[in-house]
C-alpha cells in the first residue's frame, strides 16, 4: 500500500498544503471514503487484532462505504493495545507490519500503565514528517526561522519527527532537550533563536527561571512560541499571559502519539486546531459517556475519535483518545476549512466535583491569571481516589512577592472559580517558590490524606 506524498507547497502563502486544508466538505468525505476503504482492506488482511475483534463484534470492513458508516466499528481503547503488545511482543498484533519493514520505533510515556511501543515504516514516517509540517507552517514556523526545541528527543513522538518536519520546511533545527534551560539560552543568543518549541509548563518554568537570575524572557528575541504535549496553550488566558511574558505570538499543536505526533493547530487567528489532515485521518466526536456519535457543531463537546486513514504500521480504526474537546466550525479568515477545537484535558485528569466536570488546566489558568498577586504555582489537593471528589474543592497556590492583603485575595480566587468553574473551592496560600516546579508537564493533582 502506498500513499504519495503530495507537492502542493504554498511557499509565499499561509498553508502548507492548500488543496488538502481547503477542501470543501463533499470532497473530504469522497477522498476519505476512498482512503478508508483501502485502509480497512488492508487492515483486515495484516492484522489478527482487528481481524478477531470485529468478528466478535459482527463487524464486516468490506461493507463500509463511507466514513459515517464507521459508527458500526467497535472502539479500539488503549488497554486493548497495551495487552495486544504483553501477549505478542514488541509491536502487538495490531502492528499490521514486521520489525523488517519499520524505520524506527517510539513509545508513548502514557500516564498510566507501562509504555507502548509504536512502530512506522518508511511511507508512515514520510506522513508523520507531512503531518507535522502541516501543523508547524500553520503555527507560522518558515524556512528563515531558528527553531528552538525544547521537549525531549529519546522516544517522545515530540521528537525526531519534530526535527524531520522542521527540515522538512527547511528552517534550522536546534535540539536542546529537557533540564538544559541554560544551554537553551545560551544557544538562542547564540543563534538567534526566533521560535522556541516546549510545553506550557515549560515555557512558565523558563520565564520564573529567567525572572530569578534579574533577566526578561523577551531578551531572548523569540517571536513565536509553539505549544504542545499537554493542555493549556489553546487556552487564551493562559496563551495571553505567554505572550506578555516573551513578547511573543503563542499557538498550539494538538496530537496523540498512538494516531499522529500532531495533526491540529492554531493559525494566526488563535481560534481553536485546525485539523489539518483529512487525507491521513478521520475524525468523530463522541458522547463520553454512551459512546454516541456526536454532530461536529459549534460548541459540541465530547471526546476525539480518530482513525487512520494510509497507515502501514499499527493503524488503528475508531481509536478513543480520551481527549475531550469544544468545536469551533465558525468559518476562519485564514481560509482552512476543516473543523478546529479546543482541547480541554484527558478523561485520566478530570474531577467531577458535586456532579460538575473540573479540568485541573481550568484551575490554573484561573490561579494563573491573578499574576503578579499569585506566582501561578499550585496543587489541588486531593483526597479521594477516583475523579470524584467532594466539595469543597481545596487548592494550594503560591502568593506573590507583593500580594498585599492574602485574606482578600485567598477569597476573590475562591470567587473567581466559583464564578467561572462552577465549583466551591478552599483556597490556600503559601509563599513564593515553596511549591516543586515541573520541568516537562504539569501534574497539578496531588493525592494525599492530609486536611
Ligand atoms: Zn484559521
Amino acid at each position: 500500500m502506498t500513499f504519495a506524498a503530495r507537492n502542493d507547497r504554498s511557499v509565499g502563502g499561509q498553508m502548507r498544503s492548500p488543496a488538502i486544508e481547503t477542501m470543501a466538505p463533499d470532497a473530504i468525505a469522497s477522498l476519505q471514503g476512498e482512503r478508508l476503504r483501502a485502509q480497512l482492506a488492508y487492515i483486515a488482511a495484516h492484522s489478527p487484532f482487528y481481524e478477531r475483534k470485529w468478528r466478535a463484534a459482527g463487524f464486516d470492513p468490506a461493507r463500509l462505504r463511507s466514513p459515517a458508516d464507521l459508527s458500526a466499528a467497535p472502539f479500539t481503547e488503549k488497554d486493548e493495545l497495551r495487552a495486544s503488545q504483553m501477549a505478542a511482543p514488541p509491536l502487538g498484533t495490531h502492528a499490521s507490519a514486521t520489525l523488517a519493514d519499520v524505520i524506527r520505533v517510539h513509545s508513548t510515556s502514557g500516564t498510566t500503565g507501562r509504555p507502548s511501543f509504536i512502530g512506522i515504516t518508511r511511507a508512515d514516517a514520510d506522513q508523520w514528517t507531512e503531518s507535522l509540517a502541516r501543523v508547524f507552517w500553520c503555527e507560522g514556523v518558515r524556512r528563515e526561522d531558528v527553531f528552538v526545541h525544547a521537549v525531549g528527543l529519546s522516544f517522545f513522538v515530540g521528537g525526531l519527527p519534530v526535527k524531520d518536519a522542521i527540515e522538512a520546511i527547511g528552517a534550522t533545527f536546534v535540539p536542546i532537550g529537557t533540564g538544559a534551560s541554560e544551554r537553551l539560552v545560551q544557544a538562542t543568543e547564540a543563534l538567534s533563536g526566533s521560535v522556541l518549541f516546549c510545553t506550557p509548563s515549560y515555557a512558565f518554568y523558563l520565564a520564573e527561571k529567567l525572572a530569578e537570575a534579574g533577566s526578561d524572557p523577551r531578551s531572548l528575541g523569540f517571536r513565536l512560541l509553539t505549544l504542545g504535549a499537554e493542555p493549556g496553550g489553546g487556552i487564551p488566558d493562559l496563551r495571553a499571559r505567554l505572550e506578555h511574558l516573551y513578547g511573543a505570538r503563542v499557538t498550539e499543536a494538538y496530537g496523540n502519539g498512538d494516531v499522529l505526533p500532531a495533526f491540529a493547530a492554531t493559525c494566526e487567528e488563535a481560534d481553536g486546531n485546525h485539523f489539518l489532515v483529512p487525507d491521513f485521518v478521520v475524525l468523530e466526536l463522541i458522547d463520553v459517556d454512551t459512546g454516541e456519535v456526536l454532530p461536529w457543531e459549534d460548541g459540541a463537546r465530547g471526546e476525539l475519535v480518530a482513525t487512520h486513514l494510509a497507515r502501514e504500521c499499527c493503524p488503528l480504526v475508531r481509536f478513543r483518545t480520551r481527549d475531550h474537546i469544544v468545536v469551533r466550525t465558525s468559518p476562519c479568515p485564514c481560509g482552512r476549512t476543516g473543523p478546529r477545537w479546543i482541547c480541554e484535558g484527558r478523561t485520566d485528569d478530570m474531577l467531577i466535583v458535586a456532579g460538575v466536570n473540573v479540568w485541573p488546566s481550568a484551575i490554573s489558568d484561573v490561579v494563573g491569571s491573578f499574576a503578579p498577586r499569585t506566582t501561578g504555582a499550585l496543587r489541588i489537593l486531593v483526597n479521594a481516589d477516583g475523579p470524584a471528589v467532594p466539595p469543597p474543592l481545596r487548592i494550594r497556590a503560591e502568593h506573590g512577592e507583593d500580594a498585599g492583603d492574602l485574606t482578600a485575595l485567598r477569597r476573590e480566587l475562591e470567587e473567581r472559580i466559583r464564578a467561572k468553574l462552577v465549583v466551591k473551592a478552599k483556597v490556600e496560600l503559601v509563599p513564593p517558590r515553596t511549591l516543586e516546579r515541573f520541568e516537562m508537564k504539569a501534574r497539578y493533582v496531588e493525592r494525599t490524606d492530609a486536611t
